[in-house]
């Protein structure tokens, strides 16, 4: 089981193998797989820093415990009717997705990421309300 804070859960859908160094992005790559391969992972759904925050670099700026990431976080989970302490399929996750999210929310949920205007994040929700799920990164 893998613990994750709200906004990660968009995160995953936009991932093409960027981050913020080696070995964030290789952690970050290594769950991605596991959730597309086994969509059936179970997800339990945490308040603050997470197992994607800890491989966070010493070196960039830390922004994990930042007031308005964990306001992002909510925003994220109360959009799709969730709850700190949940645990469900990653598969769920993309069901809710698929019910209660439109590209455009993160141009307001996430304004201040600075990931934000690659525009794969949208592309990712587009994705899933596609029903392609995540797409493969090499
Ligand atoms: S815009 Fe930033 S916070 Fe929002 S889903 Fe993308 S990478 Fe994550």
């Amino acid at each position: 089981m893998y613990k994750l804070r709200g906004h990660h859960l968009f995160c995953l859908l936009g991932y093409r193998g960027m981050g913020y160094s080696k070995e964030y992005v290789e952690n970050m790559t290594k769950l991605h797989q596991t959730l597309r391969s086994s969509p059936k992972t179970l997800i339990q759904l945490v308040k603050g820093s997470d197992q994607l925050c800890e491989k966070f670099p010493n070196s960039g700026q830390y922004h994990c415990q930042d007031e308005n990431i964990y306001r992002r976080d909510a925003a994220i989970l109360e959009k799709m009717g969730l709850e700190i302490g949940q645990i469900l399929e990653w598969e769920d996750i993309e069901t809710r997705v698929r019910n209660h999210v439109i590209p455009s929310d993160i141009q307001i949920v996430c304004k201040t990421c600075s990931w934000r205007s690659y525009g794969v994040c949208e592309e990712g929700i587009q994705d899933i309300l596609e029903g392609k799920g995540l797409r493969e990164v090499k």
